[in-house]
């Protein structure tokens, strides 16, 4: 229908998947983060392990290198002794060779080849003795080098040579020339292994695992294969013409494996399902707090029925609203009953009545600026509080919001109007604060439902002092009536053919020692408003009850009492009981009472009436629609409601005779009551001419002062005794006709 304003914030809830979906997100989220530390922990590792591998690559390669710059240094040295000395012959060449040898150990030979490329001289002679003589031209790769230093005339080293009998070697080239002459060349073998064991220490060797080939073979292997081949470097030397390539891996592997990137992916999945398990655990237990605050907020301020704000939220918007109130922006506020509608409730259930509430809701919705301006105030008052448009006043805004109230309810099949009081009161003119501006409205609401039938008042000073005089005469009554201080008079009803005393109206007296007597008008309403009249209206029912039942035993007849009923005594569902409780208590036959309702109660709503007024009948009561003539007297009325007379109202009776067309339509009337098979009984008849009028009109029953005043029980009685038929007013002596017709009196 329409959307409850907005709760303050910090009462939000979260939509239900919401903390699943953020809990999940949390729980994936943590996850990757998880992973993405591994792989950035994992890389870093590998980073650090490469560059570790790098700079024991550089530190060996940087050794080799020295070493082997200096075994070609030695060889060098070999060829300038034999350079500087000419005549140095083979024991020359041993000795200089024995020496460098013994200073580099990793040459496995020293040799002088010719020019041709075929070893002459070999030392150390006894472990070469099978090189000597042996031309290199059968060896292609040591062919290939020493054609490198034979053309180039500069040293050459080999690659990997298989030398018998010393396994893998390398052979450097060193061309010997005197003046122009070449003579031949130095040929040193080198044992790499023992070169490589000088590179490098045992503790690096622990460490790592390392090869050296010359591009095709290897020359060098510290293991049968390089260890973690995955994690090796490599690195490049070139020396005398020749690219050694040389791989080093390490033995010890520090970046963590698969093996355990899944343990660490197994736990970061256990820990994000149990956080993700917490978060939602949190968001769900804040959420319901929430929802817990939330509705104790919404039970706090707002209406079930109809959403709309309650009392306490009127307040609250009130004291907000108020402080920008000024003489050139008004608020007003409006107070709003719905006269019956706990009838609603109690006849036809809760749910109509929360139906009509809705429909209420909905009509005054769109008469107000937003549903922050509308309020349910109680059971079934509402309240509006909006500014008021300088084009606008309140009287304006009062009547538009009568114009949607008055229309007929539809529910279920029914159509039911319900009778609506408003109270208007302005701020600042009419208070400033919540509490002035309430209680005013709510003086002007009071007036207006003394009013009975719908209608508003906008506050003033006047209505507040009538309201005070009000309040202090409720609580006089309430004394009154708590304390046994009212009275009974009885005003006979007469029949008009015979003017047969056909029976009595109870009418009930009030003498205030502050307020002297106070009429049944003044008083009425009063009791009506305030509770008293359930009290009130027992005592008449009990007391007027009783009286008729004591005459008749008295008299050994029936006596007929009419008793009048304001309408919250007939909506009071308890009423039937009460009438048959007090039948049986006083022993009146249920024919003898007549009960007085009013047109008002039937206006609001037919239906209601109808079905009231059917449960209270069937004991055998005879219901009166009292004050008929005035308001909005419809004969629709007359054709629906099960009464069996209709009483014809004073004002209506006081015109009959001077205004024709009064009198014409009071003619009318009757016959037309009377077709429909309704007693006709005038009321207030005081004058021979209305009395001979309704005479003539055939009108069956009349009251007034003409015969006789309401007058104490006493003189009822009197009345009762003496006189069956009541003098004709024109004081002709009385006839004696058809006296056994009507109430008999003895
Ligand atoms: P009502 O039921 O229409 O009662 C008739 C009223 O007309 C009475 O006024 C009566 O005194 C007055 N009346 C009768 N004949 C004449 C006449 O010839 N001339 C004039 N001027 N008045 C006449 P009362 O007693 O002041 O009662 C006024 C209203 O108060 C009653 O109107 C009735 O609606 C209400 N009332 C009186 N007693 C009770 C009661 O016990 N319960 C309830 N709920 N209402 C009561
Ligand atoms: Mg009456
Ligand atoms: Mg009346």
């Amino acid at each position: 229908m329409h959307a409850t304003p907005e709760p303050p914030r910090g009462f939000l809830r979260l939509r239900q998947p919401l903390p699943l979906a953020v809990s999940l997100l949390l729980a994936l989220t943590f996850l990757g983060a998880v992973i993405f530390a591994w792989q950035v922990f994992a890389r870093n590792q590998r980073a650090q392990q490469r560059a570790d591998s790098v700079r024991a690559l550089a530190v060996v390669a940087n050794q080799l290198d020295s070493q082997l710059r200096a075994y070609l240094g030695a060889a060098r040295i070999l060829r300038s002794e034999w350079q500087r000395d000419g005549s140095a012959g083979y024991a020359q060449f041993q000795a200089d060779a024995a020496t460098i040898q013994s200073a580099f150990p990793a040459f496995r030979a020293l040799n002088w080849m010719d020019n041709d490329g075929v070893i002459r001289w070999v030392y150390p002679s006894r472990s070469n003795q099978a090189a000597q003589n042996q031309a290199i031209r059968n060896t292609p790769d040591a062919w290939t080098a020493f054609r490198r230093a034979r053309d180039r005339g500069a040293l050459a080293v080999s690659g990997v040579l298989r030398l018998q009998p010393g396994g893998r070697s390398i052979a450097v080239y060193l061309p010997i020339r005197r003046g122009a002459h070449a003579e031949g060349y130095i040929n040193a073998v080198i044992e790499p292994e023992a070169l490589m064991r000088q590179a490098y220490s045992r503790q690096f060797a622990r460490n790592y695992s390392l090869s050296l080939s010359d591009g095709r073979h290897t020359v060098f292997a510290s293991d049968t294969e390089l260890q973690n081949a995955a994690y090796a470097v490599q690195s490049t030397l070139k020396v005398g013409g020749q690219t050694w390539l040389l791989r080093l891996s390490p033995r010890n592997i520090r970046v963590a494996g698969a093996d355990v990137a899944w343990t660490v992916i197994a736990i970061g999945t256990v820990l994000a399902v149990i956080m993700a398990w917490l978060c939602y655990w949190l968001l769900i237990t804040l959420n319901e707090r929430r929802g817990s605050q939330l509705q104790t907020y919404r039970a706090a301020n707002f209406d079930r029925v109809t959403g709309l704000g309650n009392t306490f939220r009127l307040r609250a918007q009130l004291r907000e609203k108020l402080p920008a109130a000024s003489a050139a922006a008004p608020l007003v506020l409006v107070l709003i009953h719905l006269g019956r509608f706990p009838l609603i409730n109690s006849i036809y259930g809760f749910a109509r009545g929360d139906a009509v509430l809705r429909i209420v809701t909905k009509r005054l919705l769109a008469l107000v600026d937003s549903v922050e301006c509308l309020f349910r105030n109680g059971s079934n008052e509402f309240a509006v509080v909006m500014p008021l448009a300088e084009s606008d006043s309140e009287e304006a805004l009062a009547k538009r919001l009568m114009s949607v109230l008055s229309e007929a309810f539809e529910i279920h099949g029914m159509s039911l109007r319900l009778p609506c009081s408003m109270g208007l009161a302005v701020a600042p003119e009419h208070g400033t604060s919540a509490d002035d501006l309430l209680a005013n409205a709510e003086s002007a609401l009071v007036q207006a439902r003394e009013d009975k039938v719908s209608g508003h008042r906008v506050y003033s000073e006047n209505l507040r002092t009538g309201t005070a005089t009000k309040l202090r005469l409720e609580s006089r009554l309430r004394k009154a009536v708590e304390n046994g201080k009212l009275t009974l008079v009885y005003q006979p009803i007469v029949r008009v053919a015979d003017r047969y005393l056909h029976g009595f109206e109870a009418l009930v007296r009030w003498t205030d020692p502050e307020f002297g007597s106070v009429p049944p008008a003044t008083f009425i309403p009063v009791a009506e408003q305030s509770g008293l009249i359930e009290p009130l209206g027992r005592w008449v029912l009990e007391k007027a009850c009783a009286q008729a039942a004591e005459w008749s035993r008295e008299f050994g007849k029936p006596v007929q009492m009419s008793i009048n009923l304001s309408p919250s005594q007939v909506l009071d569902l308890g009423l039937v009981d009460e009438v048959r409780r007090v039948l049986d208590q006083t022993g009146l036959p249920p024919e003898c009472l007549v009960l007085e309702i009013t047109e008002s109660l039937a206006m609001q709503s037919l239906d209601v009436a109808v079905d009231l007024l059917n449960r209270l009948k069937q004991p055998g009561i005879n219901i009166a629609l009292d004050d008929f003539g005035t308001g909005y007297s419809s004969f629709n009325y007359l054709t629906r409601l099960p009464i069996y007379a209709i009483k014809l109202d004073r004002e209506f009776i006081r015109n009959l005779g001077s205004d024709p067309r009064v009198t014409k339509i009071t003619g009318m009337m009757i016959q037309l009551a009377q077709t429909l098979g309704l007693q006709v009984v005038g009321e207030g008849v005081e004058t021979l001419q209305q009395y001979e009028l309704l005479r003539d009109y055939d009108c069956d029953l009349v009251q007034g002062y003409l015969f006789s005043k309401p007058v104490p029980a006493e003189q009822a009685r009197i009345l009762l005794r003496e006189s069956r038929i009541f003098p004709h007013p024109d004081s002709h002596p009385v006839p004696r006709r058809g006296m056994g017709e009507g109430v008999p009196i003895p």
